[in-house]
């Protein structure tokens, strides 16, 4: 490797690079410069070593790059025009803007008693007028998935249809998780059709649970098939033995006026079923989290489990989950992202698009087009809506500029030209999204003025 040699004697010492980089001594601490420096150092001496070209660019200008971005927030707020309501990449339920609490909370403290209280305090009427069942929540329903198969089925059999056995996006699989919990899987059924004798026929002394899972993101289409809701908990009833469901999505809200068919958890819980999970920040509209509600035997145990106290909320997350599940009950849709957005008519959505194609100043159209729910909801149910399409001579320059600007538009490119569906975008966002979009079609010099 001594033809590298040269090279990497050229590289300059740390020192020189500091010295170079003195005025940035009263914005950082020494010791974030220092190793900063020491870091693109061993990148440079990496990429030599490698017989890869080294970078034309001067180290400190590297080194003061990068600090200038470590000082700033690297999770922020971005507008969606995407058009995909839960979106997985931009955070699932968009947030309501609602003031998070500040210093000390009366988390754990009864106020009224002047004594000790429980967090749960804070949500769980809330759950039980909502679903007319008491419920807790932890960090997520792959936190909730987990802690029922542990309360409910370690050391047994849980009994699942193998059609069932999913992967949703970012490693959670059943199969994986049952496996964590202790349990033992016993699938029934095939891939596609799954009969209630099936389950019948799998049920032993070892048997502790009946599963069923929301397929969620998937689909499979023709020769199907699988016992309904009722064939399940009757058996569950008969065989003594709890019947669990996974719903997914857990609407609490029915949306089937707007287009969206989801099973709701107050329905499953009527048919039956003992304990139903979801998640908080799909089609509940709130915060990452996972509720569990059902037979009060059932949640108590799962509430004394001692996974628990490891899955539990944190208080921020509380507060926005009290927020929404309140907003819920007041039935105030309008409170929850979401749902507003969910429940937005595609007339509206035109009227927003036409105004702000009117303020764009540059050839645009406004075309139909479908959102969709996403966030592992049925694939196939997309929402009518109006998108603006933009020509641009370079169309991919306008989606990166527009990815790259404060606040960060993330839209989608069709057939050649941006698109930008505004329900996903908060009538609030509407200036900021007009400036950019002006800021970056000038800089990309794609929209042909109307002028
Ligand atoms: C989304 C989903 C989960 C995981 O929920 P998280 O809140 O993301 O942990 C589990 N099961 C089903 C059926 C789902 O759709």
């Amino acid at each position: 490797m001594t033809n590298n040699a040269g090279e990497l004697r050229s590289l300059p010492s740390v020192d020189e690079v500091l010295t170079r980089l003195a005025h940035l001594a009263d914005r950082y601490p020494r010791a974030l410069i220092l190793g900063e420096v020491r870091r693109a150092l061993d990148e440079a001496r990496e990429v030599i070593r490698a017989g890869r070209k080294a970078s034309p660019r001067p180290i400190e200008e590297v080194v003061e790059e990068r600090l200038a971005r470590i000082a700033l927030p690297s999770l922020r707020s971005v507008i969606n025009a995407t058009g995909v309501v839960l979106h997985t990449n931009l955070g699932r339920a968009p947030l309501a803007r609602f003031a998070p609490l500040f210093g000390y909370s009366n988390l754990e403290y009864d106020l009224a008693a002047g004594a000790r209280g429980k967090r749960d305090v804070h949500i769980s009427g809330l759950i039980e007028r909502l679903l007319g069942k008491p419920g807790i929540a932890v960090n997520n329903n792959a936190a909730a998935v987990f802690l029922a198969l542990k309360e409910l089925a370690a050391g047994g059999e849980v009994v699942v249809s193998r059609g069932e056995l999913i992967e949703i996006g970012d490693g959670f699989r059943i199969p994986e998780i049952m496996a964590q919990s202790g349990a033992v899987l016993r699938e029934v059924g095939t891939t596609n059709r799954t009969r209630i004798e099936d389950y019948r026929s799998a049920i032993n002394e070892h048997t502790r649970l009946l599963l069923r899972v929301h397929p969620s993101n998937f689909r499979i289409r023709g020769f199907t098939g699988r016992p309904t809701l009722g064939e399940l908990t009757a058996l569950g009833e008969q065989a003594r033995i709890p019947v669990y469901e996974d719903l997914g999505s857990g609407c609490i809200t029915d949306l089937s006026a707007y287009g969206v068919d989801e099973p709701l958890a107050v329905e499953s819980l009527r048919t039956g079923v003992d304990v139903v999970s979801f998640s908080g920040d799909k089609l509940l509209g709130g915060p990452q989290a996972g509720i569990l509600a059902g037979n009060p035997e059932l949640i108590a145990r799962m509430r004394r489990n001692p996974m628990y106290r490891a899955l539990r909320l944190d208080k921020l997350i509380l507060q926005a989950l009290e927020t929404t599940l309140r907003s819920l009950l007041m039935e105030r849709w309008d409170e929850v992202p979401a749902l507003g957005m969910i429940r937005q008519s595609a007339a509206d959505i035109r009227a927003r698009a036409e105004r702000l194609v009117r303020q764009l100043g540059v050839e645009a159209e406004v075309v139909a087009g479908e959102s969709v729910i996403g966030g592992g909801s049925t694939p196939d149910q997309s929402l009518p809506t109006w998108l603006i399409a933009i020509a641009s001579r370079d169309v991919v320059a306008l989606e990166r500029a527009l990815r790259g600007g404060d606040p960060p538009i993330v839209a989608r490119i069709e057939a050649d030209r941006l698109m930008i569906d505004l329900r996903t975008v908060f009538p609030e966002e509407e200036p900021a999204l007009v400036s950019a979009l002006t800021q970056a079609l000038n800089r990309t010099q794609g929209g042909r003025s109307c002028s």
